[in-house]
């Protein structure tokens, strides 16, 4: 059931997570499934709903950093510097787990946390008390939902939906590891890698593994994000193949009828990314042609997610 995100709303929602059951909320990235991450219940009945495999651990949302440093083993310094520039936000950091924790999903030995900017997110962490395990609120491998109603179109049967709107990033956050002495870039995201490089300096990318050390991603699986259609990455949109059956995502003008014309500014293209690939869904195409972005660090995640669409 879809509820508003008023005072009686996030009530109900703190009452069902404190209860260990999970609750969907509006994040500014995209929607979560929320649980008490540290119930082993409610933790279960996320990967349950959501048909996660098991060895994908999962993002923990807490109101601040003194409750993100309370997670963890170690607080490195840069984290700090990290959390003052850019939480509440789009950053979710990888440090060691403090060792009286149990896992989360997976067990990693280390713990991914953030701090969300959303303002119902926040109140419903406050409402609550807890830390909340809270992936995408959809199947896995499908596309993230940024409303409500995309929420509910993927798990009919989570309990309760809070509708605070669309999500304003539309696109997850940016994953980054801290572990090592040069922070490692795990899942592009929301947050551009150059202004974490302007707190940071230096940022391995995934693939700079050469010394076998760091620890990969578990969760950047090769398909994921993707809709029902077979997603078709082009440098140019041929018009000859367009018909009833073949939908097209783009962001120039492009004399298609229900043509998906999103904006050339890759934070707006981002916010309406899933939107758009939901609709094509809905109209019932089997491919979805998409003009692939600009090959530039601006478009980084964007051409992560239509890579792994298109898988
Ligand atoms: P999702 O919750 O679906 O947005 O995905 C969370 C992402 O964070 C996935 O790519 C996970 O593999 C990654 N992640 C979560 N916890 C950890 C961790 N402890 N170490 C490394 N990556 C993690
Ligand atoms: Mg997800």
């Amino acid at each position: 059931m879809i509820v508003p995100a008023d005072a009686g709303g996030i009530r109900r929602a703190a009452a069902l997570l404190r209860a260990g059951s999970v609750v969907a909320f509006p994040t500014e990235t995209v929607y979560g499934l929320g649980a008490d991450a540290f119930s082993e219940k409610a933790v279960a009945e996320v990967y349950r709903l959501k048909n996660r495999p098991s060895w994908n651990p999962l993002i923990v949302h807490v109101p601040d950093v003194a409750a993100a440093r309370g997670l963890a083993r170690e607080w490195p310094e840069v984290a700090d510097r990290l959390a003052a520039a850019f939480w509440p936000g789009p950053l979710t950091l990888v440090v060691e787990r403090a060792p009286h924790l149990t896992q989360v999903g997976a067990d990693t030995g280390t713990i991914a946390v953030r701090v969300p900017a959303h303002p119902v997110a926040l109140r419903l962490l406050e409402a609550c008390g807890l830390p909340l395990a809270a992936p995408s609120a959809n199947r896995s491998e499908g596309i993230s939902p940024t409303t409500a109603e995309h929420v509910l179109r993927s798990l009919p049967d989570v309990p309760l939906v809070l509708d605070g709107g669309p999500a304003s990033w539309g696109i997850e956050s940016t994953v980054l590891d801290v572990t090592g002495p040069v922070p490692r870039l795990l899942r592009p995201g929301a947050l551009g890698l150059r202004e974490i490089r302007e707190v940071t300096g230096k940022v391995l990318l995934p693939e700079d593994v050469a010394d076998g050390s760091a620890r990969p991603s578990p969760g950047m699986s090769k398909r994921h994000y993707a809709p029902r259609a077979t997603v078709v990455l082009t440098d140019e949109v041929d018009l000859a193949l367009v018909d009833g059956t073949v939908g097209v995502l783009t962001y120039e003008t492009a004399d298609v009828p229900g043509a998906e014309i999103l904006s050339a500014d890759p934070r707006e293209y981002a916010a309406d990314l899933y939107a758009a690939l939901h609709r094509l869904d809905d109209a019932g195409v089997a491919t979805i042609l998409v003009k692939s972005p600009p090959d530039t660090e601006e478009w980084l995640a964007i051409r992560d997610r239509l890579g792994r669409a298109a898988a």
